[in-house]
């Protein structure tokens, strides 16, 4: 009887593993030396470019002012001359592809100088323009590959870097890529716009409160990112894991996540030691990387950094995915970014902390320390508020994939229907305001609501409710149904433009009602306050959002959209409303949004396809072959007893030819219903994966799992979830 060698050999593999020596120490160079060195980050720019270069760069990136092409040039070569003093060969414009991945095409910086040498060479051009050769990536019909061209373009406001490799090191440009007829292929170029706008119409509302310094606004991510780690030797022997990225079948440990021992107990040596490289990766790129801890489910943690402006904590955000992948390897592990692994155990999400915020002023919404600011962040709120309420629909379809699907609405992690969560306190001063209690200031500088005189507001919203997927947490709004793998930009695009449009409507009514009459600010503010309570608060939800109860409240009473999959969602990316913000304010043209809508439902449906495809193969060729190897032992065991006399039947074989027989069953409905998917539209195709696939998908699943129940363990050969959660 031969005993499954791939399964086998993980478990030996990995109880036999040690963590390796140290490969650097933090007691010879400090996180605080180690911090951005192999970034060109300010500190460099001023040593190595002449001022005046420096001055105008320095404008461009904190300013937003257009790049000044002459001294394209003189940076460039600056940046050349730094890159190849860090031993880099090669330059790469680093974009980021609808795939939500991120993407880079080397070019060596030598140049042959015509007598059979050659030199380093990096000209302005080169910098601030490449031609990847574009054709491979997902256009959604914006592009025909018989003019597959597409420019990426340097995004002079996310600073370059060097990548390290063991045989070298090259120099990291970001880029927006583009189609030559200047339609966005990436998710850069959008923030960039979005982050634009927001700071238009948010300069409006702090205007009409007496700043017209013209500082800009902007907006800034702090995104906690939650990953799993398991042995790699686990993922080689998972074909659904490697494939899928989660596992399509498995049975659920008898001990889960019930016992809290992971969350509050140390971080496991192995891991720690993998935390650790990752943040020294991540501190030389200038990722400024804050806390780590052990998340609810086994096997599964959590990195966050410091938040940053948009456009950084995006790029960062996609640098500390990529390190975490990289490093794992080093370490003999895996990191799976997949928002749901493992069926019935904790997901991974990357709850996005979201804030305006402005010099002078902080985060727009951190109430203030007198009652001007107080109803400045009102004002904020109220803005936030009005925008989840009207483009619910759209900020559900930013964070729709075949993945998170398994997590929304999944009763963990919030429900698929968008609300805000504000906390007690905040709720009923917008309740009082509601009510036509004003507040107005008191003798004492604090907000007067009414008769009751208010506290100063609450800095931290005590209350930290964990089933909102909006939630304010006391100084910034935290959403948190974005999935773990997904690139932040677009949940930032969509809220960056929601908050534009909201502030746009605020700045209009509170300027009708003023007249240029400063004296009626607080007027102004109570009306707008109220008018956006009356027609938006049912937005507002401080419950729990897991229980039913809210699920037929929320589309019963409050007439909440309840997108439960992502082919409900993907398409409201171009409804008419979000075409209609977009396009009004230049984010998106309507073709770009229809091609993002297209290759966004591509991408689902194609997951589920090749999950589809997994699940029967793998009931074919890991899960059958060792359920009947078991089942003809026992088979053999009955009738050798027989042969001898004794009556012998344990219930065993029954049992298992019954779920042998239903998993067979069910895959070939699978099969079948594989077979019979509509082509040719995607929408169509979605439906159909999403209402038919799926399910069928899970009957095979269910049969399989029971059956890992019952098999001989020996002839199991694919490891178990208490294999790949806990040996470490
Ligand atoms: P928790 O897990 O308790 O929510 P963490 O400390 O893990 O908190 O993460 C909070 C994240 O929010 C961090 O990335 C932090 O930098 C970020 N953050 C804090 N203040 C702001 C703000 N004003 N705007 C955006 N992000 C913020
Ligand atoms: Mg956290």
């Amino acid at each position: 009887m031969s005993s499954n060698t791939s399964r086998q050999g993980a478990i030996t593999a990995v109880t036999g593993y040690s963590t390796p020596e140290a490969s650097f120490s933090f007691a010879d160079t400090k996180p605080t030396e180690l911090f951005g060195c192999n970034v060109f980050n300010d500190n460099v720019m001023k040593d190595r470019l002449p001022k005046k270069v420096y001055k105008s760069l320095k404008k461009t990136i904190e300013e937003g002012a257009a790049i000044d092409p002459s001294i394209a040039d003189t940076v460039a070569n600056a940046m050349k001359e730094w890159a190849l003093e860090k031993g880099a060969t090669h330059y790469t414009h680093v974009f980021y592809p609808l795939t939500g991945l991120t993407a880079e095409k080397h070019d060596s910086f030598i140049s042959p100088d015509g007598k059979g040498n050659c030199i380093a060479e990096f000209e302005g051009k080169l910098l601030i323009q490449g031609e990847p050769d574009a054709s491979s990536f997902p256009n959604g019909g914006l592009r025909a590959t018989f003019e597959a061209r597409g420019y990426t373009a340097w995004d002079v406001t996310s600073p370059a870097y060097i990548l390290e490799n063991p045989n070298g090191t090259f120099l990291c440009i970001p880029t927006a890529f583009i189609s030559w007829k200047g339609e966005a292929l990436d998710k850069k170029t959008p923030l960039l716009k979005a982050s634009q706008v927001v700071n238009t119409s948010a300069q409006r509302i702090l205007k009409i409160f007496g700043d017209d310094s013209g500082n800009r606004v902007v907006s800034n991510a702090g995104p906690e990112q939650e990953y799993f780690l398991i042995d790699r030797n686990f993922f080689f022997a998972r074909p659904d894991l490697m494939m899928a990225g989660r596992t399509l079948f498995g049975a659920k440990p008898a001990k889960g996540q019930e016992l809290d021992d992971h969350y509050f107990g140390a971080v496991p040596r192995r891991v720690l030691s993998f935390m650790m490289d990752v943040e020294h990766e991540l501190y030389k790129l200038g990722v400024p990387v804050k806390t780590r801890h052990n998340e609810v489910a086994p096997g599964q943690f959590e990195i966050a950094p410091v938040y940053e402006q948009s456009n950084i904590a995006t790029d960062h955000n996609q640098m500390v995915m990529t390190t975490l992948k990289s490093v794992a390897k080093r370490h003999g592990m895996t990191c799976l970014l997949h928002e749901k692994p493992f069926a019935g155990i904790n997901g991974s999400g990357k709850h996005l902390n979201y804030s305006l915020s402005c010099n002078g002023h902080g985060s727009l919404f951190d109430p203030g320390d007198n009652p001007t600011e107080n109803a400045q962040f009102l004002v904020f709120c109220a803005a936030a508020i009005r925008a989840v309420h009207m483009h619910s629909k759209l900020l559900r379809a930013v964070v729709a994939t075949a993945s998170n699907d398994h997590r929304l609405g999944a009763n963990e992690a919030p429900p698929a229907i968008m609300s805000v969560f504000l906390g007690d306190q905040l709720s009923e001063i917008f309740s009082k305001i509601q009510e036509g209690n004003s507040p107005t200031p008191t003798s004492t500088g604090f907000l007067k609501a009414g008769v009751d005189t208010l506290p100063p507001l609450p800095r931290d919203a005590g209350d930290r409710n964990r089933t909102s997927p909006f939630a304010f947490t006391g100084n910034r709004f935290e959403f948190r149904a974005v999935g773990s793998h997904l690139s932040i930009a677009g949940p930032q695009v969509a809220l960056n433009t929601m908050m534009a449009e909201s502030l746009d409507f605020i700045a209009d009514e509170m300027e009708k009602i003023m007249g240029g009459d400063k004296s009626k600010l607080n007027d102004a503010v109570n009306k707008v306050i109220k008018d956006i309570m009356d027609t938006h608060g049912q937005v507002v939800f401080n419950g729990d959002g897991y229980s039913d109860e809210w699920h037929k409240e929320a589309v019963e009473k409050r007439g909440l959209p309840n997108l439960r999959t992502s082919a409900d969602a993907i398409p409201e990316i171009a409804s008419p409303e979000s075409v209609a913000m977009f396009t009004k304010y230049g984010v998106f043209t309507e073709e770009e949004l229809e091609s993002r809508k297209e290759i966004y439902l591509e991408q689902y449906n194609q997951a589920i396809v090749t999950e589809a495809a997994l699940v029967t193969k793998l009931a074919k060729t890991h899960i059958l072959p060792g359920a009947v190897r078991y089942q003809k032992e026992l088979a053999e065991t009955c009738a050798a007893m027989k042969e001898i006399g004794v009556e012998f039947t344990t219930g065993t074989l029954e049992d298992l030819t019954a779920k042998l027989r239903g998993m067979q069953t069910a895959n070939i409905e699978l099969e079948k219903i594989m077979q019979a998917k509509p082509e040719g539209d995607v929408l169509k195709e979605a439906r159909y994966l999403c209402d038919t696939a799926l399910p069928a998908m899970l009957e095979v699943r269910k049969y399989a799992d029971q059956l890992e129940e019952v098999v001989a363990d020996d002839l199991w050969c694919l490891p178990s979830y208490s294999e790949m959660l806990f040996i470490k």
